[in-house]
């Protein structure tokens, strides 16, 4: 028997992480000599702040290191909590938080909790990559709602009621958006959150873990909403904001009864997550939001110089990110185009392209839902990104 007969169809079914397959594929190339430019991965090339570091290392000499309580150390939940109340206007009791091992947990978390093989969940495209594969785990039925270039790449409350049926039981968003960047404001998200009023038996995973890089003001959460605020898990995290991504820390405000289900399940599963990057993220949440500001500066810096980059490039479409650390525009005039070897069928073929001739590493869209475009990662210094651009540029013009 091959191992494919031998493995499990829930295994054969899951399709590898495309972010962490194409990071892979370019760790192994530079291994091999090849100067490789990864734009692939989605995270802050930032070093964690160095207070979040002292507390990590207090934690360790003051001997933090026994099995802590599966859903977090009671002063982390209770420092969450204050959090959600400080940025977020809303009210999780510390109860009502479950600390993960990254947000990532924390969302396969509730929807493993939460669904049933044959339950719909609504998944606005473009999505991030791991929802559709945490939903395929659950045996749930991903329903997209596509909302392309053209709608900024926000759905609206129109097609969100069109999408419910009888068998909806959640769905599953982020904003700030990975991959497209894209912000809900306060009004979008009120929309969205009267027609889910209407749905008593809709539940929503709100993914907010890039909450402080956002480029255009306040962030607004679905769960400040009272009419549906029992129906709100909201997932956040300090991987982001805070350049924590290998601490492995996430945390979700959810109803009790889901915290406690998640919490049942985390306990089989992980049990408590590591105690000393509990510690550091203490430290994180703990203080003012203003840290986060010279990283946030930082980034939108960065996007306003690959924006401006990418214009002088021809066939290239893009919008204008409001948060996170992506850019993904539309190449599909570059479609049925060749450098007279391969020919570009699709976003996959482009990038596999650029990762052959270009030395580059970028993510096709097809990873997140939206086969027409490629995701740009901006967390990396200016002059990686301007010469990422020039060889995305020449690259590009020997396409005919
Ligand atoms: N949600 C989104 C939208 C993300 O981009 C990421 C980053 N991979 C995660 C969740 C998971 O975050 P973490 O690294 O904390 O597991
Ligand atoms: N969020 C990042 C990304 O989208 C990290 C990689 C991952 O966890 O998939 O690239």
């Amino acid at each position: 028997m091959t191992p494919n007969q031998i493995l499990a169809s829930r295994l054969n079914n899951l399709s590898e992480s495309q972010t962490l397959a194409m990071t892979r594929k370019s760790r192994e190339l530079q291994a091999q000599g090849r100067d490789i430019i990864n734009l692939s991965i989605g995270e802050p090339d930032y070093d964690t702040p160095e207070f979040i570091k002292e507390a990590a290392k207090t934690a360790i000499d003051q001997n933090f290191t026994h099995y802590p309580p599966v859903p977090g150390y009671q002063d982390l939940r209770l420092a969450v909590s204050q959090k959600f109340k400080r940025d977020n206007q809303i009210d999780y009791s510390p109860e009502q938080i479950v600390v993960s091992t990254g947000a990532k947990q924390s969302i396969a978390n509730a929807v493993l909790a939460l669904i049933n093989p044959l339950d719909e969940v609504i998944v606005p495209v473009p999505y991030w990559v791991s929802y559709i594969e945490i939903i395929k785990l659950a045996e749930g039925i991903p329903v997209f709602v596509k909302a392309g270039i053209e709608a900024n790449f926000k759905i609206t409350p129109q097609q969100l009621e069109e999408a419910i049926t009888p068998k909806t039981k959640m769905m599953i968003f982020s904003t700030p958006c990975n991959p497209s960047g894209s912000v809900y404001n306060r009004q979008e998200l009120e929309a969205l959150a009267r027609v889910i009023e209407r749905h008593p038996q809709i539940y929503v995973i709100s993914d907010e873990i890039y909450e402080h890089i956002n480029f255009v003001g306040q962030h607004q959460s679905l769960a400040q909403f009272k009419a549906i605020s029992d129906r709100v898990i909201t997932i956040n995290g300090v991987s982001k904001g805070f350049a924590m991504t290998g601490w492995r820390i996430g945390f979700m405000g959810a109803p009790l009864w889901i915290a406690k289900a998640c919490e049942k399940m985390q306990g089989q599963i992980t049990s408590g997550t590591c105690t000393i990057a509990q510690k550091a993220a203490m430290a994180a949440v703990l203080a003012s939001p203003d840290v986060t500001q010279d990283m946030r500066d930082g980034f939108l810096r960065r996007r306003n110089l690959v924006l401006e980059l990418l214009k002088d490039i021809q066939g290239l479409k893009t919008n204008v990110p409001q948060g996170a650390f992506y850019v993904f525009p539309d190449i599909r005039s570059y479609f049925g185009k060749t450098d007279g070897k391969a020919i570009i069928k699709n976003a996959a073929d482009l990038c596999m392209y650029l990762l052959e001739n270009a030395n580059l590493a970028l993510v096709s869209g097809d990873a997140f839902g939206d086969d027409n475009c490629i995701r740009i990662s901006y967390a990396t210094s200016d002059e990686k990104l301007t010469e990422a651009i020039k060889r995305l540029k020449t690259a590009l013009s020997q396409l005919h």
